[in-house]
């Protein structure tokens, strides 16, 4: 039996860190702080493994940011504010040497349990006050078990999505009672709501558009946005496809980091995800993924879409 009681109260507070200094040096003219992202991510990575420290010593973790990096890459001052902002969130006075102690929390550990951590997943929209999302799993022999996703920019108010025992519920983010949530039943391809990144760079949008193409998706009904909120949006059924095709010839590959939340967070609620092959995603080993794409769907057009996406491979010049 898994508590993941104590996880969800840490990603609310680092939620409110995060808010802070959206707060704070974003939503201003003034712009105060070198690097926003960097205060809030290692903010929020320290208010994470604090819990883990607290709640399950002995795991271990597998998470974006290091204490290592904390010390040699962040200047004083940006140190300073980040351990300000943790005592103001916790309401505890704590230490800099404590901050840089949670960063590395478990991360030299073996255990069968690992929590994977993305304190800010979706840097850019988090900076241009679109989507962001603070994504938590928990993994089991390498295999995720339970997450937590904060979705801050939800439409209609931000929420905290998880998952524990194959059942998936989300929660207004500064409190109120869980709802248990189902991907949508739809199935009409022109009825389908696609997501897709916001970032260019971060996937291939013609290819995508082949494939929305090849399965009869319409145009019209495609959202770009940042972060692991597409998969929320999808487990909420607030879409029915999360396509992530790299470009033709990337050789980048997928973070665990970037996926393992939201992805046992869709399928908790219903809904498939899988690479473009249709093989399972696979965490066996390192810190990224041993897939090509992503395919997550709610789940009843999910081989005619990876045939759409099949076929658009098979048309693409081979070099
Ligand atoms: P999204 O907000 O869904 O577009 O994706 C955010 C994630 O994309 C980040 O967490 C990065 O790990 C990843 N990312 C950043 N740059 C690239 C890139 N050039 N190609 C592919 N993925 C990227
Ligand atoms: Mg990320």
């Amino acid at each position: 039996m898994i508590e993941i009681t104590p996880m969800i109260s840490a990603v609310r507070q680092a939620v409110t860190l995060c808010q802070q200094v959206q707060k704070r040096h974003i939503a201003t003219a003034e712009k105060t702080a070198a690097d926003p992202v960097t205060i809030a991510d290692y903010g929020s990575q320290a208010i994470i493994c604090r819990t883990i420290q607290e709640t399950c010593p002995g795991h271990a973790v597998m998470a974006e940011e290091s204490g290592q990096q904390f010390l040699d890459l962040v200047a004083d001052e940006h140190r300073a504010e980040v351990t300000q902002l943790i005592t103001d969130v916790l309401q505890t006075a704590i230490s800099e040497e404590e901050v840089t102690h949670w960063l590395d929390y478990g991360t030299d550990q073996k255990s069968e349990w690992m929590w994977v951590i993305d304190p800010i997943d979706g840097t850019k929209g988090f900076l241009s006050q679109r989507q962001y999302a603070i994504a938590v799993a928990l993994m089991h022999n390498r295999q995720p078990v339970a997450g937590v996703l904060a979705a801050p920019e939800y439409p209609g108010g931000g929420k905290i999505f998880y998952c524990v025992d194959n059942a998936a519920f989300s929660v207004p983010i500064h409190g109120g009672d869980p709802t248990e949530i189902r991907v949508s039943s739809v199935i009409d391809p022109a009825q389908i709501r696609a997501l897709e990144s916001f970032e260019k760079s971060h996937a291939s949008f013609d290819r995508m558009a082949v494939v929305r193409n090849n399965a009869g998706l319409l145009e019209e009904n495609i959202e770009r946005m940042d972060s692991q909120e597409k998969y929320a949006r999808l487990a909420n059924g607030d879409a029915e496809l999360f396509l992530r095709l790299p470009q033709r010839n990337s050789t980048r590959k997928h973070s665990i980091w970037d996926h393992a939340a939201g992805a046992v967070i869709v399928e908790a609620a219903g809904g498939t995800v899988t690479d473009v092959d249709g093989s399972p995603l696979n965490y066996s080993e390192g810190t990224t993924l041993k897939n090509h794409g992503v395919v997550a769907s709610n789940g009843p057009l999910h081989d005619q879409l990876i045939d759409a996406v099949q076929k658009m491979m098979a048309e693409e010049p081979q070099s």
